[in-house]
């Protein structure tokens, strides 16, 4: 009988396991997260965390600017900045940003891809995650056909909603380019206070252009995942953010903006 079990225990892992890390594994890795995406929602856009702060909690990375300058992405350690120009600026460890999630990116096994669209992208990724249940940090690095990107200019105070920001932003068409994807998958059960689903930046490997990313084609590439089991938070001190109302379901309203 007990061969038996362990026979069963081992097709069980087998199927359902692999892609698992063996049970009471410490995990220290942590997506560390600044404001909520309804605190962003409702035009809380003075920074609260400076740049240098959040490289502390990760290296890898997306979020926005203070006053919602722009696009983040932090690749490799380093912050860069798409504007509403187009263009992309390196900004100083003393820049605030008041929405990023950050991470130390330690990925999984590296699953090499082709012919991809955005929809496809996620459909794959999907199925490779296993389980909806957790965050991942995700990139994806190779030749694009096509990219589409938006960007958002920044505000002046009295800050609108972030929705009518959005509804005017720019947005660019990047072809025939090499680059990387970077962002979450963040599960269901964190609506209101992250961005549920994908959620990815793009920044090309000669830092020409990037943004927040609306569509692609990939011709080839290499996509890496990273589940992560721990997540940390940190509320901004602001007037704006103590008075900020969060009763609201504003879920039909964020897909709107983020799409
Ligand atoms: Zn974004």
């Amino acid at each position: 009988m007990r061969i038996r079990r362990e026979i069963i225990a081992l097709f069980v892992w087998i199927f359902v396991g692999c892609n698992q890390q063996p049970p009471n594994q410490v995990h220290e890795q942590a997506l560390f997260q600044v404001s909520t995406i309804d605190a962003l929602m409702q035009g809380v856009f003075d920074g609260s965390t400076t740049l240098a702060e959040l490289s502390h909690k990760g290296d890898f990375g997306i979020g926005t600017f203070n006053a919602l300058d722009g696009e983040m992405i932090l690749e490799n350690g380093q912050f860069f900045q798409v504007k509403a120009d187009g263009k992309v600026y390196r900004p100083s460890g003393e820049s605030l940003t008041p929405f990023a999630s950050v991470v130390k990116f330690v990925p999984g096994d590296s699953v090499k891809v082709e012919n991809l669209d955005f929809p496809e992208f996620k459909h794959l990724a999907d199925s490779l995650m296993g389980s909806s249940n957790y965050f991942y940090a995700i990139r994806l690095e190779g030749e694009f056909e096509s990219v589409h990107t938006r960007s958002v200019p920044a505000q002046q105070k009295p800050y609108p909603e972030l929705i009518v920001v959005t509804r005017q932003q720019p947005e660019f068409n990047i072809s025939e380019t090499r680059g990387k994807l970077t962002g979450f998958f963040c599960p269901e059960f964190v609506k209101g206070i992250n961005i549920t689903g994908y959620h990815l930046h793009f920044l090309s490997d000669d830092k020409s252009s990037g943004g927040h990313l609306l569509g692609f084609k990939l011709k080839s590439g290499i996509l890496k995942l990273d589940r992560i089991y721990n997540f940390e938070m940190k509320l901004p001190e602001s007037v704006a953010f103590h008075n900020s109302e969060f009763k609201t379901d504003r879920s039909e309203q964020v897909k709107e903006v983020e799409n």
